[in-house]
């Protein structure tokens, strides 16, 4: 949705609206089950940074959203991936001294 990178469905993740006041709030679907109109864009920052800039949500949900917890809920994405990649970079970092 807001990149021109190439990828499988599966590996897309999905951001559904929750209807809060005032407005409609994006939110990511963790569980990929949530019900109602979804939008996917890549689990990558650049990617979902940019769609919130180009206000892709509101073109994919065809209302005025708030996005105001997109990158806050992608960066709880994030943490939960990170243990194993965190240590990865971890031991790269040591063996550079
Ligand atoms: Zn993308």
């Amino acid at each position: 949705m807001g990149c021109r990178i190439t990828t499988s469905k599966e590996e897309l993740i999905r951001w559904v609206v929750e209807q809060t006041a005032p407005q409609p709030q994006v939110r990511l679907d963790f569980t990929g089950r949530a019900h109602g109109r979804g939008a996917w864009t890549h689990p990558v920052s650049k990617c979902v940074q940019q769609t919130v800039h180009r206000k892709g949500f509101a073109r994919a949900f065809r209302a005025a959203v708030d996005t105001g917890a997109v990158l806050q809920d992608f960066a709880a994405y994030e943490d939960r991936l990170a243990p194993s990649q965190r240590t990865g970079r971890d031991k790269e970092s040591g063996s550079e001294i």
